[in-house]
Order: structure tokens, then C-alpha cells, then sequence
């Protein structure tokens, strides 16, 4: 057995070229974060190599003791966490969880509800060649064009007049929480199951910094990657009684053999999510959001055509609207990554501009929070943000105070 570099230079040294821009650069993409080396050890381990279809105890392959301690943990950690019923921690992914919800619990051409797209709402939600766009016949709410907010009046009158057998509550790119008692209250008025995605601000229920859906949903699911900052991967919670449709509808139904080094990986990130550090990284994670949300806000950005969506934000990420700004999504998001910060465009509600080009900026906090930026240290990245999005600015001075953050707070030393 020869290490990487010896058997496969190529792909060794693009590797060690991403740990490079990792280090040098500001990684502030909403849904990204940076494993813990715990993290990297167990998905890392030799449980790769192991086949364990079926649930711990009750497998199809022989030798699974080890793989059964691993995947329990992970299990038990997530319902103690979230204090859910039931939990399987086998989804490869967040779509993955997403589809075999909808597997366990609808039929082809079942009505579901779900925010748009466009409007914040996730792939997995009801867009039109996703699987779930495909499958169900998929009735859109929105965001009202008044506030931002998610127009609860219209999901109920969706409601009312659509009578779907599922709501679907959760975002991709939405700055503020969700009412999930007014969720619940909607689905009982119509017989509709309630399904919460909180794959972007789990981390945040885990530190009790945001509502928990789960004393409200019938099934919740999460990413185990964004704000929990653990391995690529996919978690479901649900009601005890939903518990043995969503296991089978996970394995067999959709996967064969679960991923259990990645098991064993979202076992100690649930184990990192319960502690104290875990929290105040996830509070420096919101306050780091409010400071830039708070920072664009200012006069000098406002000159400059740039707004903030809702204006403000609650969570881990801002929305940044830049219809009157003469830059586009994709030439802020190239001006940003000249200077050494990584953040993604994104369209924002009714958007004139096409989708490929968009007129907004999704930056979001928990990559930084977990490298160890403070307040300080957040109130300059938004100061960088700020001046890069005015019409003249100056890319090598930005690039230089970028520069000195990212040496101030190592990451991965001896990696
Ligand atoms: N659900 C939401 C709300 C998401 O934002 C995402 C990913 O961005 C997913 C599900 C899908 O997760 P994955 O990329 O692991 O399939």
C-alpha cells in the first residue's frame, strides 16, 4: 500500500492545492464549513471499506460489530441532540434524505407545497426536473414582495385551495426563521404532513440559537455539512411512528450499502455539536452575519445600489440585492474572489437579470466562525466586502487586509 503522492501525483497534488486555497483565502459560501480533523479521521478511516446494508443489529453482511457501535452512536447522538424520536443517519446526502422523505410518505403526483426556488427554497423542494418537480405536483409559495418574509397568508390559502398531502418549510437562501407553529397550525387545518429541511441553520438549533422544528414537524432533515460542520451528508428525524416507512424507504428503497466512514464522522461532529465550544462558535457565527448585514446597510454601500434582503438577517448568512447596483451577482462574486473571498451568486426574488448571471450575493459566516474570527475580525471582512462592491476600489489593498486575516487564523496547521 503506497501513499497518494506516490500513486497518483495528480490527484495528490490538486488536493494539497485545495488545502492551499482553503488556508489562503476567506471562505464564505452560506452552505460551507470546515471539518474538524476528527472529522477528517473517521471519514477518512478504513470503514470505507466495509459493507453493512441494513440498520445496526440487523444487517445483511456479516462483520458489521464495529460498523453497528459506530452508526448506533451517530444515532443516538442525533436523537439526543435534536430530541427527536427516531433518527437514520444514512442519506449520502442532503438531497438523498430529501427524496427518500418523499418516498417513504407520498405517491407519484401527490400535492406538496414548498417555497420556490427562486424565492430561497432548495432544489429538492419542487424544482421542475428535480426529482421531487418531476414526481409531485408541486404548488410554489413565496416570499412577500413587501417584506422578504415568507407570506404566510399565501401558504395558508395554498393551502385551502390546494389541500396538499405534505408542507414542505426550509430555504437555501433566506435570511430570517421560519414560524414553524404557524407551519404546523397550516398542516392540521388541512390534514398535511409537516417536513422541515433545516439543512442550513441545524447547527444553530443544535446550539439553541434558532427555534427546532422538530416538536413541530412529522419529519425533519438536515445536511450534516453547513451550520452542523461535519462530514458531506445527509440525517433524518422523525416521529417514532414514521420511523420504519423512512428506514425502508432509505435502504432498500433508494441506497444499498450506507456510507460508514461518513456514519462514523457524523457520529463525532454530533458528539462536537453538544458541546459548549460548538455554541459559541455558532453565537460568533450569527453575530458575524449581523455585523456584515449591518456594515451593507451603511451609506456608502447603499450609494453604491447594494441592499441587504429583509434588511437584516437572523441567521448564519446575508442576502445581498444588487438590482440597483451597476455590478451583477457574477461580477461581485469575481470582484470578491480577486481579492481572496469565496462567496456564490445568487438570484434574489423576481430578479431581472438572468439566472446565470442573478443580481445577488449569498455570504454566509460558519466557515469563518469555525476558523475563529471574532466580532473584530468580522467587522473587517465587511468592511472588505463593503468597499469591493463600491464602483472604484482598490483589489491590492483589499487583497492585502485579506491576506493578513486569513494569516491571523490558521487553518489546518500541519496538514
Ligand atoms: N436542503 C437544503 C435546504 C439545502 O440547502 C441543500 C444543499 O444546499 C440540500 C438540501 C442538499 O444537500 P446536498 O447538497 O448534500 O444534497
Amino acid at each position: 500500500f503506497q501513499h497518494l503522492s506516490d500513486v497518483d501525483p495528480e490527484v495528490y497534488d490538486a488536493v494539497r492545492a485545495e488545502l492551499g486555497r482553503q488556508q489562503h483565502t476567506l471562505e464564505m459560501i452560506a452552505s460551507e464549513n470546515f471539518a474538524p480533523v476528527s472529522v477528517l479521521e473517521a471519514q477518512g478511516s478504513v470503514l470505507t471499506n466495509k459493507y453493512a446494508e441494513g440498520y445496526p443489529g440487523k444487517r445483511y453482511y456479516g462483520g458489521c460489530e464495529y460498523v453497528d457501535v459506530t452508526e448506533q452512536l451517530a444515532i443516538d447522538r442525533a436523537k439526543a441532540l435534536f430530541g427527536a424520536e427516531h433518527a437514520n443517519v444514512q442519506p449520502h446526502s442532503g438531497a438523498q434524505a430529501n427524496t427518500a422523505v418523499y418516498f417513504a410518505l407520498l405517491d407519484h403526483g401527490d400535492t406538496i407545497l414548498g417555497l420556490d426556488l427562486a424565492h430561497g427554497g432548495h432544489l429538492t423542494h419542487g424544482m421542475r426536473i428535480n426529482y421531487s418537480g418531476k414526481f409531485l405536483n408541486v404548488v410554489p409559495y413565496h416570499v412577500s414582495p413587501e417584506d422578504g418574509r415568507v407570506d404566510m397568508a399565501e401558504v395558508a390559502a395554498l393551502a385551502a385551495e390546494h389541500r396538499p398531502k405534505m408542507i414542505v418549510a426550509g430555504w437555501s437562501a433566506y435570511p430570517r426563521q421560519l414560524d414553524f407553529a404557524k407551519f404546523r397550525e397550516i398542516a392540521d387545518s388541512v390534514g398535511a404532513l409537516l417536513f422541515v429541511d433545516m439543512a442550513h441553520f441545524a447547527g444553530l438549533v443544535a446550539a439553541g440559537l434558532h427555534p427546532s422544528p422538530v416538536p413541530h414537524a412529522d419529519i425533519v432533515t438536515t445536511t450534516t455539512h453547513k451550520t452542523l460542520g461535519g462530514p458531506r451528508g445527509g440525517l433524518i428525524l422523525a416521529r417514532e411512528e414514521l420511523g420504519k416507512k423512512i428506514n425502508s424507504a432509505v435502504f432498500p428503497g433508494m441506497q444499498g450499502g450506507p456510507l460508514e466512514h461518513v456514519i462514523a464522522a457524523k457520529a463525532v461532529a454530533l458528539k462536537i455539536a453538544g458541546s459548549e465550544e460548538f455554541k459559541e462558535r455558532q453565537q460568533r457565527t450569527v453575530e458575524g452575519a449581523k455585523i456584515l448585514a449591518e456594515r451593507l446597510l451603511a451609506d456608502d454601500a447603499a450609494k453604491a445600489g447594494v441592499k441587504v434582503l429583509t434588511g437584516g438577517t437572523d441567521v448564519h448568512l446575508v442576502l445581498v440585492d444588487l438590482v440597483d447596483s451597476e455590478l451583477t451577482g457574477r461580477d461581485a462574486e469575481d470582484r470578491l474572489h480577486g481579492i481572496g473571498i469565496t462567496v456564490n451568486r445568487n438570484a434574489v426574488p423576481n430578479d431581472p437579470r438572468p439566472p446565470m448571471t442573478t443580481s445577488g450575493l449569498r455570504i454566509g459566516t460558519p466557515a469563518l466562525a469555525t476558523r475563529g474570527f471574532t466580532a473584530d475580525d468580522f467587522t473587517e471582512v465587511a468592511d472588505i466586502i463593503a468597499l469591493a462592491l463600491q464602483p472604484e476600489f482598490d483589489a491590492e489593498s483589499l487583497a492585502a487586509r485579506v491576506k493578513a486575516l486569513a494569516d491571523k487564523h490558521p487553518l489546518y496547521p500541519g496538514l
